[in-house]
């Protein structure tokens, strides 16, 4: 009798079990695979994530042609968070490419931010922007790199 009291009294201070979802969002499980988080320091602009990527929810523009800088750009609204980019990554283990215990929160009135997810998302000012400014970002990956690659042809052709 006297266990079962303090059992019921514990119960009756202690913090609840369940999560008041809806109204707070579930918490990922251990070793959840969420989103793609860059670090561009690390980064040897190998593109071998972005040719890996099922859905192309990675987009590198080349944004100088006399550096080769590339501007590395992640739609995680694309992203289905397979893991393939960070496991074909050279420089994964150092950091560049982590997948991390997070999902993407719902787009809402707001956009989130942050370094970590790249260029596309941090330009994204209204939600309702997303799909129209991937498809340009599609676009200039493809005209940047052809213009990088006759970039570096009519380099070669000078030095001949
Ligand atoms: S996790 Fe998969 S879908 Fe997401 S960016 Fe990486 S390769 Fe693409
Ligand atoms: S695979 Fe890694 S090193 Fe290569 S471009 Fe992607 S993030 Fe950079």
């Amino acid at each position: 009798m006297l266990k079962m009291f303090i059992e019921s009294f514990k119960n009756l201070v202690s913090e609840p079990e369940t999560i008041k979802y809806p109204f707070s969002p579930s918490p990922e499980p251990k070793g959840y695979r969420g989103v793609i988080h860059y670090n561009e320091e690390l980064c040897i602009f190998c593109d071998k994530c972005e040719n890996i990527c099922p859905p192309g929810a990675i987009k590198f523009v080349v944004v100088d042609y006399e550096s080769g800088k590339k501007e590395y750009n992640y739609n995680p609204y694309l992203c289905i968070y397979c893991g393939a980019c960070v496991r074909e990554c050279p420089k994964a283990d150092d950091g560049c490419l982590v997948q991390v215990e997070k999902r993407m929160p719902p787009l809402g009135r707001s956009v989130p931010k942050g370094k970590e997810l790249g260029y596309f998302i941090n330009r994204i000012e209204n939600p309702k922007e997303v799909e129209i400014k991937w498809r340009e970002i599609e676009e200039m990956n493809v005209k940047s790199k052809e213009e990088y690659k006759a970039y570096k042809r009519a380099k070669r052709v000078k030095k001949i």
